[in-house]
């Protein structure tokens, strides 16, 4: 009984390394030879260096932009965006020389327009379109829309004239955004008016006198300067980046996620201009960049 007695500790251990069963190792040195008897012949012949691919004829060792090695291209950094000359800061605009050309006013894409139009409809906004609007020195907007209401019983106070894209934004963020947050801030509130203080508008940016002209002057920017509830109770935008309130919080909340939806976002913290309203646009600049503080 002793004899034949496997110490189970020990089989185990060494059943898991594969070292204890000889009838195994005879059958695996044929193997192993086999393997080794291969690596060895395809090692010997191995030419004595990798060949390396030759370039393609049709690209050569040239970027596609011309000019710099391919290597040099590939490792470069993309530029970051210069708020300084390529936003509607409104408020940065003192230094700026005048503008000498102005550009023309941006014609609508039918396909885009009806898209943006119809998406306006399912979200329940009322509007109705414009004609052409050319104001002269580079303002205007080529299909306008007068936009009324942002769906779900939330107005435009007063109705605004504006470039789809960016009526539908601001449709979405009231949507998606300004709602549930309000929900969220003031459970006993229901957002009546979206109350905008700018929308479309013939003007430079801040209102000076030269420079270029605002982004509210192609009809694409709109300022919000506050909210009506249902109860009648009214919250203006004011600077609240440290107010510790639940209005804080709401008003930092939507500013923060107006980002998603405009290009540009200057709130109250952004500089003096912007102390009383959120200004919101859809300038589209290269690259994609946004500019929100
Ligand atoms: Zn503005």
């Amino acid at each position: 009984m002793l004899g034949n007695h496997r110490t189970p500790g020990r089989s185990n251990a060494f059943d898991a390394i594969g070292c204890n069963h000889p009838e195994e190792s005879a059958i695996r040195l044929p193997l192993l030879f086999t393997i080794a008897s291969t690596v060895l012949l395809v090692s010997m012949d191995l030419p004595p260096t990798v060949p390396v691919p030759e370039p393609r004829p049709d690209i050569g060792s040239q970027s596609e932009d011309g000019g710099k090695p391919r290597e040099q291209s590939e490792t470069r950094t993309d530029p970051k965006p210069d708020p300084q000359l390529d936003t509607d800061t409104d408020a940065k605009t003192e230094n700026q020389p005048p503008e000498t050309a102005t550009p023309p006013i941006e014609p609508e894409d039918q396909d885009i327009l009806a898209a943006c139009l119809s998406e306006l409809t399912t979200i329940g906004a009322e509007y109705r379109p414009l004609a052409r609007i050319d104001d002269g020195n580079g303002c205007g907007i080529d299909r306008p829309i007068e936009l009324r209401s942002l769906g779900n019983g939330v107005a435009l106070t007063p109705p605004g004239i504006l470039r789809c894209r960016t009526a539908v934004n601001l449709a979405r963020w009231t949507r998606d955004v300004v709602s549930p947050m309000l929900a969220k801030a003031q459970p006993a509130e229901r957002l009546a008016e979206v109350n905008q203080a700018s929308a479309y508008i013939c003007r430079k940016r801040n209102n000076a006198e030269t420079g270029k002209i605002s982004e509210h002057a192609r009809g694409t920017a709109i300022d919000i300067a506050g909210f009506t509830f249902r109860s009648g109770r009214i919250l203006t935008i004011a600077p609240r980046q440290k107010e510790p309130t639940l209005n804080g919080a709401f008003q930092r909340a939507i500013a923060s996620a107006a980002c998603l939806y405009f290009s540009t976002v200057l709130d109250p913290g952004s500089d003096a201009a912007h102390e009383t309203h959120l200004h919101l646009d859809t300038l589209e600049r290269k690259g994609g960049y946004r500019y929100c503080w």
